[in-house]
C-alpha cells in the first residue's frame, strides 16, 4: 500500500508539475490531506503551497474548491494547471454572466478537479447548487490570513466560508496556507474555519542565500548609486513607498546612466506590462517600484532587493526582500532606513484605512495591528542582533542567535552605557503619569520648546532637558530597546503610550548598568560631522 501511495505521488508530481523531488515540507503536507486530515501550513511565499493542494486535489476522489483573494493570481494558477494539462477553472468577477453559466454547467458534469472561486462567489445559489450536488473532496483556503481581523489584509467575505462548508452533505478536508501569521492570527484561522485537529507546520521561511543588511542613512539615494556602480552587471529591485519616490529616483538613476525601468500603479496598464517584460527578459537591468510591483513574478536571477524606505510590516518586507536569489544562489537584500520612513508609513496606513468600509470597532482592531507591525518593522531596522533570527522569530520559527550572513552578525559594534539616559527616560515617563508617546517622552528629555511640550507643562518635569546633549535619534533609540528588554511597555492602539513595566524600577534604584550597542561606522560617521 505505502509502495502505491509513494509511487503514485512521485509520478503525479513528475507528470503534472514535472518535479523529481518534494521540498521537504511538501510531502508531509500532502500525505497528511490524502490521509483525510485537515491541514494548516505557514510557509513562506515562494516555498511551494501551491504544490501542496494541487498535488493532493488530483489524487482525491472529488473536486476541489480553492478560496482565494486575487483574481490575477487566480488566472494564473488556472492558466499554468490546463498547461500541464489539469482541468482547472477559475468563477469569479473576471468572467461574464454568460461565462459563469458555462463553466457552472462544466463543473456539474465533472469537468474540473479543481476550481478556483473568489469567498464572495461561495454562497451564490447557483455555485451552492452545484457544490451540493458535486462530490467535493477538499476546500482550501489560500492566503488563510485573510480570514483575521489580526491578519494584514483582513476579508470579511472570508469568514463565509465556514458556513458554506456547513452547507455541504459531506464535509470535505479543509487545508488552510498562508505566508504569514502570528500566533493571534494563526489561533483565528483555527477557531474561523473550524480546523478539526489540523497537522500544523509553520516552515521554510530561511533563506540561507539571502545576505540581510539595514543601512541607517539620509543618503539614500547617493548610497543606492554608489551600490549600482558595484552591481553593474546584475538584476535587482529596488523598492520605494511611494509612487513619487519611485519616479524621482528613476529620474535620478536613468540619467546617471544606469539601466533602469518603473513600475506603480498611477502608470497605465500598457506602460506597466512593457516594464515588467523589459525586466523579466533582462532588457533594463534594475526595476524601480513600489509594493505594487512583484506579486506573482518568478524572475530567478534577481541579484539584489534594495529598500528606499522602510515597508510598512515585516510581512511585506520578507516578501519583497525574497524575491532576491530565487535560483538559490547569493543575493543580497538591504533595507536604507532613516526615522522619516516611520512617518511616511503612518500617514500612507491611515489614508489606506480611510479607504476601505469596516466596522468602527474592526477599524480600531486593524489601526492597532497596522501600528503595531510597523513598530516591530522599525525594531528590525534598529535592532544589534542578528537580523535573520530577528527575521525567523518574528514568523514564529526558532532559529540560531547569529546567522553569520548579514550585517548585524559581520559588524563590529561598540558598547555606550547609556544608563543615566535609560533612568531619566523612566523618571519622565512615571512623573509625567503614563500618558505619552515616545516623541513627548524624548522632546522633553531633550529639552524641546515646542507649543506641545509647553501645552502640557513638561518643561516643568524633572527630567526636562536632562539628555540635550544626547540627539533625538539616539534618545528614541534607548527608549525602543528599553521596549525591546520589556523595560517600558507601548500600548497597542494608535498612539503607543508608554508604561512602566514590572522592571522599570531595576534602571532607577538598583543602578542596573543599561548598555546599547551602536555600529561603529555610523560612530565614527556621527563624530566627524559634529568636528567639521
Ligand atoms: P507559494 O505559493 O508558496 O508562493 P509557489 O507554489 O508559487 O509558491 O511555488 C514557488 C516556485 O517553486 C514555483 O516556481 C514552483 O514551480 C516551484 N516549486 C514548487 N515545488 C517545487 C518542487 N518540489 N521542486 C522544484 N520547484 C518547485
Amino acid at each position: 500500500m505505502q509502495e502505491l501511495l509513494d509511487q503514485q505521488l512521485h509520478s503525479t508530481l513528475k507528470t503534472y508539475f514535472g518535479y523529481d523531488t518534494f521540498r521537504p515540507e511538501q510531502e508531509t503536507v500532502i500525505r497528511q490531506i490524502l490521509s483525510g486530515r485537515d491541514v494548516f501550513a505557514v510557509m513562506p511565499t515562494g516555498a511551494g503551497k501551491s504544490l501542496c493542494y494541487q498535488l493532493p486535489a488530483l489524487m482525491l476522489p472529488g473536486i476541489t474548491i480553492v478560496v482565494s483573494p486575487l483574481i490575477s493570481l487566480m488566472i494564473d494558477q488556472v492558466k499554468a494547471l490546463n498547461e500541464a494539462g489539469v482541468h482547472a477553472a477559475y468563477i469569479n468577477s473576471a468572467l461574464t454572466e454568460n461565462q459563469i453559466v458555462k463553466a457552472m454547467e462544466l463543473a456539474k458534469t465533472g469537468q474540473y478537479k479543481i476550481i478556483y472561486v473568489a469567498p464572495e462567489r461561495l454562497e451564490t445559489p447557483r455555485f451552492l447548487d452545484f457544490a451540493c450536488h458535486a462530490e467535493i473532496s477538499m476546500i482550501t483556503v489560500d492566503e488563510a490570513h485573510c480570514i483575521s481581523q489580526w491578519g494584514q489584509d483582513f476579508r470579511p467575505s472570508y469568514l463565509r466560508i465556514l458556513s458554506f462548508v456547513h452547507m455541504l452533505p459531506v464535509r470535505p478536508v479543509v487545508s488552510a496556507f498562508t505566508a504569514t501569521a502570528t500566533e493571534r492570527v494563526r489561533t483565528d484561522i483555527r477557531v474561523s474555519l473550524e480546523l478539526e485537529h489540523p497537522y500544523e507546520t509553520v516552515t521554510g521561511f530561511d533563506r540561507e542565500n539571502l545576505y540581510f543588511e539595514v543601512q541607517r542613512t539620509k543618503q539614500k539615494k547617493e548610497r543606492i548609486r554608489r551600490y549600482l556602480e558595484d552591481h553593474i552587471e546584475e538584476s535587482g529591485i529596488i523598492y520605494c513607498a511611494t509612487r513619487k519616490g519611485v519616479d524621482e529616483l528613476y529620474l535620478e538613476l536613468e540619467n546617471a546612466g544606469f539601466s533602469v525601468g518603473r513600475y506603480h500603479a498611477g502608470m497605465s496598464t500598457e506602460a506597466r506590462r512593457i516594464s515588467q517584460e523589459d525586466f523579466i527578459y533582462d532588457r533594463t537591468k534594475v526595476m524601480i517600484a513600489t509594493n505594487a510591483f512583484g506579486m506573482g513574478i518568478d524572475k530567478s536571477n534577481v541579484r539584489f532587493v534594495l529598500h528606499f524606505n522602510m515597508p510598512q510590516s515585516m510581512e511585506n518586507y520578507y516578501q519583497e526582500a525574497g524575491r532576491a536569489g530565487r535560483d538559490g544562489e547569493p543575493a543580497e537584500c538591504i533595507l536604507y532606513y532613516s526615522p522619516q520612513d516611520t512617518v511616511i508609513n503612518r500617514f500612507l496606513l491611515e489614508s489606506k484605512e480611510q479607504d476601505r468600509e469596516y466596522t468602527e470597532e474592526e477599524l480600531r482592531t486593524i489601526q492597532a495591528q497596522d501600528m503595531d507591525r510597523l513598530r516591530k518593522m522599525e525594531m528590525y531596522c534598529t535592532t544589534t542582533k542578528c537580523l535573520r533570527a530577528y527575521i525567523l522569530h518574528y514568523f514564529g520559527e526558532k532559529a540560531k542567535e547569529q546567522c553569520r550572513n548579514c550585517s548585524n552578525c559581520q559588524e563590529e559594534f561598540e558598547e555606550m552605557d547609556a544608563s543615566e539616559a535609560a533612568a531619566d527616560v523612566i523618571l519622565c515617563v512615571r512623573t509625567s503619569g503614563q500618558r505619552f508617546g515616545m516623541n513627548m517622552i524624548a522632546g522633553t528629555l531633550l529639552g524641546e520648546n515646542t507649543a506641545k511640550i509647553r501645552n502640557y507643562r513638561m518643561e516643568e518635569n524633572p527630567a526636562y532637558g536632562k539628555q540635550s546633549k544626547l540627539g533625538q535619534t539616539r534618545i528614541k533609540e534607548i527608549i525602543r530597546t528599553m521596549v525591546e528588554r520589556g523595560y517600558l511597555r507601548q500600548t497597542e492602539d494608535k498612539y503607543a503610550i508608554l508604561h512602566l513595566t514590572g522592571t522599570s524600577g531595576e534602571l532607577m534604584e538598583q543602578n542596573t548598568p543599561f548598555i546599547i550597542a551602536y555600529k561603529k561606522e555610523e560612530e565614527k560617521k556621527r563624530d566627524s560631522k559634529k568636528s567639521v
